[in-house]
């Protein structure tokens, strides 16, 4: 079968023949990929970036966010059947900790995870994969096309369900309150997929959406913020305290996408007292920042404030993922699919990988005849 794999390490990216993968256990699934997103983390693998082939292997076969269709099931298997939608989670256990031993490899304690299409395992962008039941969450045939944002949206689901069970846990009346975010002004900081995908959670949860990046407004992603009812900020002329003088001293929440650390460190001051601020960017790495920390400090101390950084997600934030795409699609429909704005065949990785300016919001890769291959 073909496959798209890189030497890591290198630029290295091709497409390749690999032997089609079998069920191994009666628990196994095995599923014809229809979809792979493109996402940061792919475009620093390609540019020979932080990547790790399996072990006794020189190349890894990349991507980490699929949809696919399944084929056949072993003889144990309940949870989805032949002709399912369905997606692959991206983390598998250290097979030494706690967490690990209870299917949450995303708060891994020992480090010793692998992931999918990125560190030690081969990853989606194959014809067909096969995995183990515990890491298949079925998707419903209205979100088919839809279905292949559910790894990046499982980012935002794990961030912003942390971010709320602290404000919860912390805040006088909060317990109180069925929908803590309902109401409340969050700002989203990079409108990237995940920065998108952050919004729409948000204002799925009733919450008012601020979100903030450096393009014209009339450009792709401002758009699609604006479509759900979100406000776009240009950082380019509205800075931190003018964002903070606006909201009565601050926003309640910050859901951080964008990966720039002196832009995060310069939003604080958009964050209310009690707020919470969570991190998702993994920036690149880059010279060292000079930062006034006392200020940071004091800031963070005497306005009892919480800053905290999230990656990876549990099986159960698939869900929830599966189930916010289901309702965006009704809310909004097909303003909803507009986020998916390039698909390429699985032959044409190099443009899928390349970056198409103000017009990308997600790009698609596409095998087994899902979609036309056509620019949308
Ligand atoms: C993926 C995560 C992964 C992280 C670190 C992200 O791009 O979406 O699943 O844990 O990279 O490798």
């Amino acid at each position: 079968m073909k496959a798209i794999a890189i030497t890591p390490g290198t630029k290295n990216l091709r497409l390749v023949d690999r032997a089609e993968p079998h069920l191994d256990a009666p628990d196994a699934i095995k599923m014809a990929v229809r979809y792979v997103g493109i996402c940061g983390t792919d475009r620093e693998e390609a540019r020979g970036g932080r990547a790790k082939a399996p072990e006794g292997q020189q190349d890894l076969v990349v991507g980490h966010e699929m949809m696919g269709q399944v084929v056949e099931v072993g003889s144990a298997v309940t949870r989805v059947r032949p002709g399912d939608f369905a997606v692959f989670t991206v983390r598998r256990g250290c097979g030494h900790c706690m967490p690990c031993a209870m299917n949450r490899s995303d708060m891994c304690e020992t480090g010793g995870y692998l992931e999918r299409g990125i560190w030690g395992l081969d990853g989606y962008q194959a014809e067909t994969v096969v995995d183990r039941e515990m890491y298949v969450v079925r998707v419903p045939p209205a979100i088919e096309p839809l279905a292949v944002l559910t790894e990046p949206l499982t980012i935002v689901e794990k961030a912003i369900d942390e971010a709320v069970a602290l404000q919860v846990k912390r805040l006088p009346d909060a317990s109180t309150s069925p929908n803590w975010l309902s109401g409340r002004t969050c700002l989203v900081a990079g409108l990237g997929p995940v920065g998108l995908l952050a919004a729409m959670v948000l204002r799925l949860r009733g919450a008012e959406v601020l979100g903030l990046d450096v393009v014209d407004a009339n450009t792709a992603r401002p758009t699609w913020l604006t479509g759900i009812g979100g406000r776009y900020i240009d950082g380019r002329q509205v800075k931190a305290d003018q964002i903070a003088a606006e909201y009565g001293g601050g926003v309640d929440l910050i859901v951080e996408a964008a990966g720039i650390p002196q832009v995060e460190f310069d939003l604080l001051e958009a964050l209310g007292v009690n707020g919470a601020y969570v991190l998702t960017g993994i920036p690149a790495q880059g010279p060292p920042l000079t930062l006034p920390a006392g200020d940071f400090i004091r800031r963070l101390v005497l306005r009892n404030q919480v800053m905290l950084g999230s990656v990876n997600a549990a099986r159960g934030h698939f869900e929830q993922a599966v189930q916010d795409l289901e309702r965006a699609h009704q809310q909004w429909a097909d303003h909803t699919a507009r986020l998916i704005t390039h698909r390429h065949r699985f032959d044409d990785v190099g443009s899928a990988l390349a970056h198409h300016g103000a017009d990308e919001i997600k790009v698609v890769v596409e095998w087994n005849g899902g979609g036309t291959a056509a620019h949308v």
